[in-house]
């Protein structure tokens, strides 16, 4: 188990969402066999990312690898597209948290937006959260460094996933 922050290796914040739903999306994304952005859902949000709060964001890239918007008041937003992303948002968020906590940022929270529907949720950084993360990146270590690709899940979510062609066709 990892104690020391500075021993951590942090992934994007998206690498880090995937590592909820299947190990091999997180391999063959970070491996940046990026079908992502022909995924017309994954466009939609980016869509919605781009135009929403537009005026009051700052982006924050953190060790070249963690891309993080900060808005007003020292609280991180991630802003979705519908209720479905609502637990991996929160995720993604307190993940957010985690890294701005270990380099030296107090006093932060974060809140999910889902504009659709008028969606707003505080989050906040427990210590349990803290443990968990640690353990989470211990483990997508593993997946990264692993020369396998982690086998295809055959989860109804693959349907709706951008490497479903490469997975089963
Ligand atoms: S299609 Fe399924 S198995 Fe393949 S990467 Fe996506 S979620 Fe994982």
């Amino acid at each position: 188990m990892i104690n020391d922050a500075k021993e951590l290796k942090y992934v994007s914040g998206t690498i880090y969402s995937y590592s909820f739903l299947c190990d091999r999306k997180v391999w063959l994304s970070y491996h940046n066999l990026s079908m992502e952005q022909e995924s017309e859902l994954v466009e939609i949000g980016k869509f919605i990312d781009e135009t929403t709060y537009k005026n009051e964001r700052h982006n924050f890239l953190i060790d070249n690898t963690v891309n993080i918007d900060f808005l007003k008041k020292n609280i991180v937003h991630e802003i979705k597209k519908s209720n479905k992303q609502k637990q991996m948002a929160i995720n993604q968020i307190k993940y957010y948290l985690f890294i701005l906590k270990n380099h030296g940022f107090e006093d932060i929270k974060g809140e999910l937006n889902i504009p659709k529907s008028k969606y707003t949720e505080e989050v906040i950084l427990t210590e349990e959260d803290m443990e968990n993360i640690k353990s989470n990146l211990e483990r997508i270590d593993k997946i990264l460094k692993s020369k396998n690709i982690p086998e295809p899940i055959n989860e109804k979510s693959c349907f709706k996933c951008a490497y479903y062609e490469l997975c089963y066709i």
